[in-house]
């Protein structure tokens, strides 16, 4: 008699285990994966049979009026769980219905506990109040369910869905101008109109930028107002990637015009007749030997204006920002490029550290050594695990649901 009753509890305890309870993160979206699929029937509640009939009756009132109408049955929720509460949390995890219209509902069965839910999205409670979500519930499932027939009650209940949901007048209030599947997640068309605000005032502040200049600088000597506007090039490059080209308005006339700048006749400065630009092969002659090391190691290059009638000249250095030569402490050509960069001291968490870097000029030779700090060590940090949510991605085949959001209308009910 005991070992009977042993093997009972044992029983017992197998056939809870077996028995599955769910979290809301764990019913699995099958319309995720098949986008022909709106029944998850995990835990065979339902036979096949019966499930595909709800499926395909559900996609004709899914294409036929866009609204998203989805059957879950399961054995059980973890007990500490309200199942109204369930339902809600559900649907808003799985964004039922479409984001404008809110045209989704959820059939939730939950079968050791002998309940039901009826919920409605927002745009659905007109069309499936609380009254009929209830009705539904207790005449057309509670009977049937009580005789262990889940198929009949839940075809029963979905046939009768779906005719208060395909009706005309309930068809055109609930139909959504978003495509079924297209992905809630992203609103692509407002993103659009964000970025072209962004690459517009972009562009507009560049501008606005470039014309002060070209009117503040222009009683100025040429050469130092190229200087000046040869400022912006490198912001109105970057900021030309950042907007996608727009600001190409203000970059090319600025280039245009340095090019123009630096090609203007020079006046002599001694005898005020005109100057010409000695060309590339010649000017070294007028060049200091650091001169012709920075134009030969490209790091400036220098135009050389020569006064046919007094022989007076003038040397214009323009700086190659792309070259990464630094000014030398001690020649100061613009002829130094670095060596070695050792670290001295490893920073920790309670000290700095530092290292040397050592350049070396291409002009005079001379190397100069200067020290830098490297920051102390953050403390390590614990990233406490953020329940990510996985997958979602779906097959080929896969749907969505439209982002729809449901305010606990709808019903409930036991058998
Ligand atoms: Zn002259
Ligand atoms: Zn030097």
């Amino acid at each position: 008699m005991k070992r009977i009753s042993i093997l009972i509890v044992l029983l017992t305890a197998v056939l809870a285990a077996t028995a599955t309870t769910y979290t809301v993160d764990q019913v699995p979206n099958v319309h995720l994966a098949d986008r022909n699929r709106y029944v998850s029937n995990p835990d065979g509640i339902l036979s096949p049979e019966a499930a595909a009939g709800i499926d395909s009756s559900l996609k004709s009132v899914w294409d036929a009026t866009s609204a998203e109408v989805v059957v879950v049955a399961i054995d059980d929720i973890s007990p500490d769980t309200d199942i109204d509460r369930f339902a809600t949390d559900l649907f808003s995890s799985w964004g039922i219905g479409k984001k404008d219209k809110d045209n989704g509902l959820l059939l939730l069965i939950v079968k050791d506990q002998r309940k039901a839910v009826i919920r409605t999205g927002y745009g659905m409670e007109g069309t499936v109040p609380d009254i009929l979500a209830g009705k539904i519930i207790r005449h057309a499932m509670a009977p049937r369910f009580r005789e262990g027939d889940y198929d009949g009650g839940t075809v029963e209940a979905v046939s009768q869905l779906a005719q208060a949901i395909t009706s005309p007048e309930a068809r055109e209030e609930l139909m959504s101008k978003y495509a079924n599947d297209a992905d809630a997640g992203q609103d692509e068309p407002d993103l659009f109109a964000l970025f072209l605000i962004w690459a517009g005032v972009l562009t507009l502040i560049i501008l606005i930028l470039f014309i002060r200049e070209v009117v503040s600088t222009r009683r100025m000597d040429r050469f130092d107002r190229y200087q000046k506007l040869d400022r912006l090039s490198v912001p109105t490059l970057i900021i030309t990637f950042l907007a996608l080209g727009a600001p190409l308005i203000v970059y090319i006339p600025l280039r245009l015009m340095l090019r123009r700048l630096r090609r203007e006749k020079r006046m002599c400065p001694n005898c005020g007749h005109s100057m010409n630009l000695v060309d590339e092969e010649h000017d070294n002659f007028y060049l200091t030997p650091a001169q012709d090391t920075e134009e030969r190691i490209n790091s400036v290059d220098y135009d050389v204006w020569l006064c046919q009638q007094c022989g007076e000249t003038d040397i214009l250095p323009y700086v190659n920002k792309s070259s990464s030569y630094t000014v030398c402490p001690v020649c100061h050509a613009r002829a130094c490029t670095l060596r070695t960069d050792r670290i001295i001291a490893q920073p920790t968490t309670v000290t700095e550290g530092y290292g040397i870097k050592e350049y070396e000029c291409h002009n005079c030779r001379n190397r100069t050594q200067k020290r830098y700090n490297i920051a102390k060590l953050a403390a390590p940090v614990v990233i406490a695990g953020g329940g990510g949510r996985l997958g979602g991605g779906g097959g080929f085949s896969g749907g969505s649901f439209g982002g729809g959001m449901t305010g606990g209308g709808g019903a409930s009910g036991g058998w």
